[in-house]
């Protein structure tokens, strides 16, 4: 399996112009590609494909010694890859992928872009003696940036590559490694439970412990709405207006990260005490995208925490199960008996004839876990379960030799159009 590691880094002033010099290259190199694909087939029905482009590449990094020729090959070609997957992405037929997934937009030109990856065969970190004392990355034409290392890389990892971005608060750089698949279980779980996420509580477990939303979480984001006000009312464009927009990058930034630790210190704890997790079959991207229940949803990271649990759970050799979410808020988890009249979302608890009263929440847990299990015996198999078992939620296997891409989701759509503000004459028709 592969596990990203991420750690901060602290370039030199001399390193982060080089950097920054990269990435405006890069921008360059996006741009134009997009160009050329594009502008290919509105003029001359021509198309250019991935291979025309990387064909090329040699001679433009030739002629172009000082600029996109002083970047390191992978590099150069990485961004030919990225163009590539956002054109896939746009054409591939919207029925396929994963359900809820949106089409991607056509690829777009880049006003900047903030990240790039080169291929690793050796270990790119060099450390220090002890956990952050004096670690750097190894960064292939430009050196050793300096690196703070908060936790050690796993020790049977394989490192394959290394993203480096320029966020809003800092630098980071992103080391995939590729660790030995774990053992899968063999004995059924021993503490398998049961979790329903929701929205008066980000979670509820079988158990009947219920997680709220971290206090850290609504202090940062109330400061952000704050600072979001105060830069509408600036005048755009200005410099006091550029200057609390970065502001308010940073605090998103800010939660961004908050969110993320939260999400990792919650299922640790619930990974380290259950060997079998299972949660419901729930369509986020498109139950996030839906109108009013769009924002809580996406504050309490619901997204984050399915995926977490799956490859926490698959490392430590437990399991990770969604079963169908149909019914398990209606259905009673003693009798089974669905609730009459059905339940509305203000009624907080789940009353039975036969003698059952429980959080509502809870008895969701409990339906989830009781599913879970079934699963194991076969003959009370509920409809169409579906068990997420490795691959589905992880990176796709790489091969040796040219880098296969990475499944990453186009990163067009999100930006901001960008009109053509490299000179006119990069997009002439050679
Ligand atoms: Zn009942």
């Amino acid at each position: 399996m592969f596990l990203s590691y991420q750690y901060r880094l602290y370039p030199f002033p001399a390193q982060e112009s080089e950097l920054r010099r990269w990435l405006s290259e890069l921008t360059f190199l996006w741009n134009y590609s997009v160009e050329e694909r594009a502008g290919g087939w509105r003029l001359r029905h021509e198309r250019r494909t991935y291979l025309d482009q990387q064909a090329r590449l040699k001679a433009w990094r030739a002629y172009d010694r000082a600029g996109l020729g002083s970047l390191p090959y992978d590099v150069a070609r990485d961004q030919l890859q990225r163009v590539d997957l956002a054109f896939r992405a746009f054409f591939r037929p919207g029925a396929e992928g994963r359900r809820g997934r949106r089409r991607s937009g056509y690829p777009r030109f880049h006003r900047r872009t903030d990240s790039f990856t080169f291929v690793t065969i050796r270990d790119p970190l060099v450390r220090g003696p002890g956990i952050g004392a004096q670690a750097q990355l190894k960064v292939p034409t430009l050196g050793r940036v300096p690196l703070r290392l908060h936790r050690p890389p796993p020790a049977s990892g394989t490192p394959k590559s290394v993203t480096v971005s320029a966020r809003a608060d800092g630098w980071y750089a992103t080391v995939q490694y590729e660790i030995p698949d774990p053992t899968p279980p063999t004995v059924p779980a021993r503490s398998p439970v049961g979790i329903d996420l929701g929205l008066s509580h980000l979670a509820t477990l079988s158990d009947g412990t219920a997680v709220d939303p971290p206090t850290f979480l609504r202090r940062t984001l109330r400061r952000l709405r704050h600072a979001q006000r105060s830069l509408s009312r600036r005048q755009r464009g200005s410099g006091r207006w550029e200057r609390q927009r970065q502001r308010v990058a940073r605090y998103h930034a800010h939660v961004a990260r908050q969110r993320r630790h939260f999400a990792h210190t919650l299922t640790h704890g619930w990974v380290v005490q259950h060997d079998r997790i299972a949660m419901e079959d729930l369509d986020v991207p498109r139950l996030a995208t839906a109108g009013r229940l769009a924002r809580p949803i996406h504050d309490a990271g619901w997204g984050m925490l399915r995926p977490m649990c799956a490859y926490k759970e698959l490392r430590r050799s437990g399991r990770y199960v969604e079963v169908p979410s149909e019914g398990t808020t209606q259905s009673c988890s003693g009798c089974g008996r669905r609730h009459d009249p059905p339940l509305t979302l203000r009624d907080r608890t789940y009353d039975c004839p036969c003698g059952l009263r429980l959080d509502r929440d809870v008895n969701a847990a409990r339906n989830i876990l009781a599913r879970a299990l079934a699963l194991d015996s076969p003959s009370e198999l509920p409809r169409n379960p579906r068990e997420v078992t490795r691959g589905e939620r992880l990176p796709p296997p790489q091969r040796a030799g040219p880098r296969v891409y990475q499944q990453r989701r186009a990163t067009s759509s999100n930006r901001e159009h960008a009109t053509r503000h490299e000179s006119a004459s990069a997009f002439s028709v050679p």
